[in-house]
């Protein structure tokens, strides 16, 4: 009986020895295999921050190899890096875009989130990649890593619509040496905030600007008037007024186009009041021969009227090129005799009326016999980009008065000399 025992005892205690060691040996094992893991990962990270990227093609190496690249690129970026040069602005515009593509990337977000759960595999020990990753200082400073990246691309987007103002508007300037002649005033203008915000050395000149800009006015042309005679110039005399402007290098252009009036060497325009038939049987045709723009200011309400052009004669007319359709209101009324609701019928419905015929925008009105007053001209910001009326004198292409743009008129009694003299 007693040896039994001892012999059960034995087992017992060889039992628990053995389950002792065994389970010392396994949890022995188990760190190992946590050791391993956490040096792996330490290792990873040692070579993460020495910038080392590495060809292993486990999650956590892409991982930290995303970081590192997107960490040079950061550090890269350097608002003084893009210079615009009004030079070579396309060469500004194509290193914009490329440094745009480069940037315009939400890589640090996708970093923090997404990527970080992704490398978290069993390869490596969780605790000490978050432990890393909380302590990284690209991390910790993600905020404003982020800023500076959105602040740089906004300052190139900046940098870009500068340029392709100056690209849009290359016409109306041009750059010799140090300094860059203005051919209006808006780019005058433009170019002179860029100037200080740039730090150009340039001189602005507006001289080449400077223009006068005869606005000749006529009604008919026609060698029997039917109405007040004055206003009908006789067709002979028309033509030879427009071979004096073809012979003398005149440009004539439309009423919509005096802001670019300093593109010309002698900027001219040429326009018709009341909408007259005659304007289209012997006016056009001397036009065409000099392929000469003019401003055609209708009444909508008379088209198709006995001495009036129909809708055909002023869609060819559009249609040509040559001739710039303007309103001269609905009814001819006396505009400084209405009230604000009655000028706003006249410029509105004139407007519309005019636009479904020719499917073009009408942007200019000529006031019915050149009257005006304040409520008129605010009515015309509304609808127009430019109102004529009859003020005597010429307009200056870096003074122009959009809304009350002078002319000269054109009589019947003129001879060529005095023509001359008008201009
Ligand atoms: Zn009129």
């Amino acid at each position: 009986m007693k040896k039994k025992w001892w012999i059960l005892i034995i087992l017992v205690l060889v039992l628990a020895i053995t389950a002792l060691v065994t389970s010392s040996l396994i949890k022995n094992r188990e760190n190992k295999e946590y050791e391993d893991k956490v040096n792996y990962t330490i290792n990873k990270y040692k070579a993460f921050i020495n910038n080392e990227i590495s060809n292993d093609s486990d999650a956590i190496t892409g991982y930290f190899n995303k970081i590192i690249t997107e960490k040079a690129k950061q550090e890269e970026i350097n608002e003084n890096k893009i210079v615009l040069d009004i030079n070579n602005i396309d060469n500004t515009l194509n290193t914009i875009e490329e440094e745009i593509e480069k940037y315009d990337i939400k890589y640090l977000e996708e970093i923090t989130n997404y990527d970080l759960d992704e490398a978290i595999t069993n390869d490596v020990d969780k605790d000490t990649v978050l432990n890393i990753y909380q302590n990284d200082e690209l991390i910790q400073n993600i905020s404003e890593e982020e800023k500076k990246r959105s602040d740089y691309l906004k300052h190139l987007e900046e940098i870009k619509n500068t340029s392709k103002y100056l690209k849009d508007n290359s016409k109306y300037y041009e750059v010799k040496n140090n300094t860059i002649a203005c051919k209006n005033k808006e780019i005058y203008n433009a170019l002179e905030d860029l100037l200080k915000e740039y730090n150009w050395d340039y001189t602005l000149n507006l001289e080449i600007a400077k223009k006068e800009i005869p606005i000749l006015c006529y009604h008919g042309v026609l060698d029997n008037p039917w109405g007040a005679a004055t206003l009908f110039v006789k067709v002979e005399e028309f033509d030879k007024q427009m071979k004096y402007l073809n012979d003398n290098g005149y440009t004539p252009i439309f009423v919509s186009e005096i802001e670019d009036a300093g593109l010309y060497e002698k900027p001219i325009i040429i326009t018709f009041d009341d909408g007259y038939s005659d304007v289209y049987n012997y006016a056009y045709p001397i036009l065409q021969k000099y392929n000469f723009k003019s401003t055609f200011f209708v009444v909508s309400g008379f088209i198709g009227g006995d001495v009036y052009i129909n809708q055909d004669m002023l869609k060819e007319m559009s249609n040509s090129g040559l001739i710039e359709i303007g309103s001269h209101t609905a009814s001819h009324p006396k505009l400084n005799t209405l009230d604000k609701k009655g000028i706003e019928y006249e410029f509105k419905n004139s407007k519309e009326v005019l636009e479904s015929i020719i499917k073009k925008d009408i942007t200019t009105i000529a006031y019915p016999s050149g009257l005006y007053n304040q409520d008129v001209l605010d009515m015309a910001q509304k609808y127009y980009d430019y109102g004529v009326s009859t003020d005597w004198g010429k307009e200056n292409s870096i003074n122009i008065n959009k809304y009350s743009l002078k002319r000269l008129y054109v009589y019947r009694e003129y001879d060529l000399e005095q023509f001359k003299y008008l201009l």
